[in-house]
C-alpha cells in the first residue's frame, strides 16, 4: 500500500515511518508539512519520494490508497476531510480534532464515501493491555470494581513545544494523554465513562495549559476509574490495576510506546505472572488499518473509538474548568 505522510513529525519519525514500511512492503510517497524546508529535509532524511506542502495535490496521487495524519491536533479536522474527499484511507492521530463534534464529522464523512478511518491509539494494540483486557473477559478476577490508571510522565525535551504552551494546537496533558487513557478504559473494560469529576493543574512545564490531571470516572456497570496524567513526573512509572471482587491485574510500566512491563493476577490461589506477546504496538495498528482496507476485520481502534476518546477526555477538562460533575453523553456509535 502506498501512503502519504501529513505532518513531518516526530511520532512519525520515531515510530509510524518504520511501522508502515514493516506492514505487507507499505510504500511512503509523499510527506507534506507546513514548512517547505522542513518537509524536505524529512523526506530526504526518510527516504520519501515527494515532499511539499500542498496537501491536494499530494491528495491528487491516485497511486496513494492512504494517508497517515500526524500533524498538531489543531490540523487534523481539516486534512482528514480532504484526504477523505480524496477517497484515500485515513490513519488519524489521537485527538482525532478540536471538538468532538468535528472527530464526529470526519467518522460519518468516512462513512458516506465508503473509506477506512482508524484513530492510532497504540495502547490497546500493546500485548500487556490485550492480555489484561483477556483475563478480565475470562472473569478471572471477578466482577469489575475499580479501575487506577497511572500515567504521570516526563515530557521529553524535544516535545516541550506546543504541547505545554499552545491551547490553538491542542496543547496540554488532557488532549495529549488523557485521551489515551479514556481509549484504554473502553478497551479493558468494553464500557463508556457516563460521570467524570477532575481538577487540574499547571505544575511547572505547563504555560497556558494544563500539564497535570486528575480524574474520577463512573462507569455503568457501577465500577469506578481513577485516572493520573502529567508531563512533570520524571520517577512516577506508569501502570494500570484493575480490581475485581475475585482478584487484581496490576501492570507496571505498560503505558508506554514500547512493548515492555509486567502484568501480574493476583487472587486467593497466589500471584502469578501474566505472560504477554511483545509485538511492536504501531506495526499491529497499521497491520490492522491495512487489513480493515482489504475488507478484513476492522482497525485496532476505528474513528468512533477516536470519537469517544476525545468526548471523555473534553468531558474532564470541562469538569476540571467548572468544579462541577460533567455527565457525558453518548456521542455515536461505539
Ligand atoms: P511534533 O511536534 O513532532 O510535530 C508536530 C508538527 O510540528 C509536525 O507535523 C510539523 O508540522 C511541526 N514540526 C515539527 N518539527 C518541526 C521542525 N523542525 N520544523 C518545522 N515544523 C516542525 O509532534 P508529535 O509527533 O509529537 O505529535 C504529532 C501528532 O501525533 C499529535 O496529534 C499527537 O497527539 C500525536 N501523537 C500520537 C502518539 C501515539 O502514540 N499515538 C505519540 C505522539 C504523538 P507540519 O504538520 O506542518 O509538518
Amino acid at each position: 500500500m502506498n501512503w502519504t505522510l501529513v505532518g513531518a513529525s516526530t511520532i512519525a519519525a520515531q515510530y509510524m515511518i518504520d511501522a508502515i514500511r514493516a506492514v505487507g512492503g507499505g510504500k511512503i510517497r509523499h510527506v507534506i508539512s507546513g514548512s517547505a524546508d522542513h518537509a524536505a529535509t524529512y523526506a530526504k532524511h526518510h527516504g520519501i519520494p515527494f515532499a511539499g506542502t500542498d496537501l491536494d495535490q499530494a491528495l491528487a496521487d491516485p497511486e496513494v490508497a492512504a494517508v497517515y495524519i500526524s500533524s498538531t491536533n489543531e490540523k487534523h479536522f481539516a486534512q482528514a476531510m480532504a484526504a477523505i474527499r480524496a477517497g484515500k484511507h485515513v490513519l488519524c492521530e489521537k485527538p482525532l480534532a478540536m471538538t468532538p463534534q468535528d472527530a464526529r464529522e470526519m467518522v460519518l464523512a468516512a462513512e458516506a464515501a465508503g473509506v477506512v478511518f482508524a484513530t492510532n491509539h497504540h495502547l490497546r494494540c500493546a500485548g500487556s493491555h490485550q492480555a489484561i483486557r483477556d483475563v478480565i473477559k475470562a472473569g478471572r478476577i471477578g466482577r469489575v470494581l475499580s479501575l487506577r490508571i497511572h500515567h504521570a510522565v516526563e515530557l521529553p525535551g524535544n516535545l516541550q513545544t506546543w504541547r505545554i504552551n499552545a491551547a490553538g494546537s491542542g496543547g496540554g496533558v488532557i488532549p495529549d494523554i488523557t485521551v489515551h487513557d479514556a481509549d484504554v478504559v473502553r478497551f479493558l473494560t468494553g464500557e463508556d465513562p457516563v460521570r467524570v469529576t477532575a481538577m487540574m493543574a499547571a505544575s511547572g512545564m505547563g504555560q497556558g495549559v494544563e500539564d497535570s490531571a486528575m480524574s474520577v470516572w463512573a462507569l455503568p456497570s457501577g465500577a469506578m476509574v481513577m485516572s493520573h496524567e502529567s508531563f512533570t513526573h520524571p520517577f512516577a512509572g506508569t501502570g494500570i490495576e484493575v480490581h475485581g471482587t475475585e482478584g487484581s491485574i496490576f501492570a507496571r510500566d505498560v503505558m508506554t510506546q514500547r512493548p515492555i512491563g509486567s502484568v501480574e493476577l493476583v487472587t486467593g490461589a497466589g500471584r502469578d505472572a501474566v505472560p504477554f506477546p511483545d509485538h511492536n504496538l504501531y506495526e499491529y495498528g497499521v497491520r490492522r488499518f491495512v487489513e480493515a482496507t482489504r475488507g478484513q476485520g476492522t482497525p485496532a481502534a476505528t474513528g468512533w473509538d477516536g470519537v469517544h476518546s476525545l468526548t471523555i477526555a473534553l468531558a474532564v477538562r470541562e469538569a476540571a474548568e467548572t468544579g462541577q460533575t460533567v455527565t457525558i453523553a453518548s456521542p455515536g456509535a461505539a
